[in-house]
């Protein structure tokens, strides 16, 4: 292979489009090719109202921007940062949120690093694509949908095209699949003689719902203690993130089986349990802001990782998969377009560090997902599963938070979880330190090993945990019954 390749990107979204331009600067010649025919609106606004984006449906859904993306936007392509800024794109600065809580708290080097990006999907897709077209580096060509690949036999292949629908092959030094969750890349390796391809998924235990809103023209937004809101209160999941241009948008999500709960599907049921959520109330007052979209929803949610490299060895080369393609997991985190493009770049180091040894490429590029994304993807399996144990517990009227069980033992699991919630979530609230490694972590700039591993911020916790008798308690929202309630009345 010689140091300049022909890669062509399978999907351009948001990992094909960081990956086109991770490649391209780094000299390569880059063909994406994007299954939806739609032609590009003229404004990021336009895009709201028109833009078909079949091929990836959550670009109409609630999305939070992390700190690792808007990072890697600043260090590799920080003109498209003015150009989302020049759009409305707001900036969430944890400074600004340690300013509210603690006016006299002193800033950190590397606070700086903590600024989240407020800004519509839909917009951050429109300027990014924009923004690569502009770059003249990227061939992009829509309306074109990959079919399947094309390899020289081997142990292991090795690919060398792309089979295209209606057209004759491209031939490629190297093929990304960036072609999101429901990528078809384990039969297109399976055709080309690769060993199966291993997949692990399981539900995520949620439906997700979205609905976006505009503040009224000289109207304040209301106040926030974070840079979105995130509050779980078992049964329902409650988000509220800051989009660009005074638009923002609610995120309720569920059990997909807890069926009295799929009423907030609907208009009126969705705006009656927005009002009554204490933490979101006051943005969905007819005086303060107007909906502008319909609920959104998306189900089927999985956490789902593939293999291609097994026991040390690649079931292929000259090919990767990066973003959704490779593992996708719970949206409700935020995780998934920071870890798209941490995954887009990772991969054109790898190449960068390897330009004559395709296995090498695949080995380094697998061990810096091992190291940068997989943990993220292993924490909210982990989660997942807890949440799931939590939502039936309290659907079989049992108290999951409860620390001593009826026969007189401790339940070490209840126990952490009335630790996470009496402690560690007021001390994110009222600790700068505290709040200061969560949302470095919730921001995927600290690896995600156990917080509560460190014995000196375990201790603050704890100190935390122990004042909950002192604290009034905070109101947390209408227990479940009380919802379904609101609910059957809205209906
Ligand atoms: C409901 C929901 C909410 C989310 N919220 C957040 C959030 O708050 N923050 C966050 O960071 N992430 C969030 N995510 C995750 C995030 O949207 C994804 O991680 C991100 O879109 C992944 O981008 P991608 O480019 O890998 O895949 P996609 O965006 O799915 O794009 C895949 C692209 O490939 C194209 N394609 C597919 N097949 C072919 C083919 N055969 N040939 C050519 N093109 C093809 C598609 O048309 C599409 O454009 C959310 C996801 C969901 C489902």
């Amino acid at each position: 292979m010689s140091q300049q390749k022909h890669v062509v990107v399978i999907g351009g979204s948001v990992s094909g489009l960081g990956a086109g331009l991770a490649l391209a600067k780094d000299g390569h010649r880059v063909t994406i090719l994007e299954g939806d025919s739609a032609p590009m609106p003229e404004s990021h606004v336009e895009a709201f109202e028109q833009w078909e984006r079949r091929g990836s449906p959550q670009t109409r859904h609630s999305h939070a921007l992390l700190a690792r993306l808007r990072n890697l936007i600043r260090d590799h392509a920080p003109e498209l940062l003015d150009k989302l800024r020049a759009c409305g794109a707001g900036e969430l600065a944890f400074s600004d949120m340690v300013r509210r809580v603690a006016p006299d708290a002193e800033l950190l080097p590397g606070d700086e690093d903590v600024v989240l990006i407020a800004c519509r999907r839909v917009t951050f897709e429109w300027v990014l694509r924009r923004h690569v077209l502009d770059t003249g580096l990227v061939d992009f060509r829509d309306g074109v949908r990959a079919a399947g690949l094309v390899a020289e036999p081997g142990s292991p292949p090795r690919v060398t095209g792309v089979r295209i629908e209606g057209e004759a092959p491209l031939q490629a030094d190297f093929v990304v699949d960036a072609s999101g969750r429901r990528s078809k890349l384990r039969d297109w390796l399976e055709e080309v003689g690769s060993a199966p391809i291993r997949e692990e998924s399981e539900p995520c235990g949620i439906f997700y719902t979205s609905r976006f809103y505009r503040l009224r023209d000289g109207v304040d937004a209301p106040m926030m203690e974070g840079p979105i809101v995130g509050e779980d209160l078992g049964y329902l999941k409650i988000g509220l993130f800051p989009g660009d241009a005074r638009i923002f948008s609610i995120t309720l999500a569920a059990s997909p089986d807890d069926d009295a709960l799929r009423a907030v599907l609907h208009k009126p049921a969705f705006e009656a349990a927005a009002s009554a959520l204490p933490q979101i109330a006051a943005w969905v007052d007819p005086a303060i802001s107007e909906p502008i979209s319909d609920v959104h929803a998306m189900a089927n949610l999985k956490n789902t990782r593939r293999f291609l490299v097994e026991d040390g060895a690649p079931c292929v080369t000259g090919f990767a998969a990066i973003g959704d393609a490779l593992l996708h997991a719970n949206p409700i985190t935020g995780r998934g377009c920071s870890l798209a493009w941490v995954s887009a770049f990772e991969l054109a180091a790898a190449l960068a560090e390897h330009p004559e040894d395709p296995r090498a490429v695949v080995l380094a590029y697998d061990a810096a997902v091992e190291r940068e994304v997989v943990p993220w993807y292993l924490l909210q399996v982990q989660q997942d599963r807890d949440a799931i144990e939590v939502n039936q517990a309290q659907r079989r009227g049992e108290d999951p938070f409860q620390v001593v069980r009826e026969d007189g033992t401790n339940n070490p699991k209840a126990f952490m979880r009335s630790v996470i919630r009496e402690g560690l979530l007021p001390a994110i609230r009222s600790d700068v330190t505290v709040m200061r490694r969560f949302m470095r972590l919730m921001n995927l700039l600290d690896p995600p090993n156990d917080l509560m591993s460190d014995p000196a911020f375990f201790g603050r916790i704890v100190a935390c945990y122990n004042q909950r008798h002192e604290r009034e308690a905070a109101r947390e929202g209408p227990r479940r019954k009380e919802m379904l309630d609101i609910l059957e009345s809205a209906a």
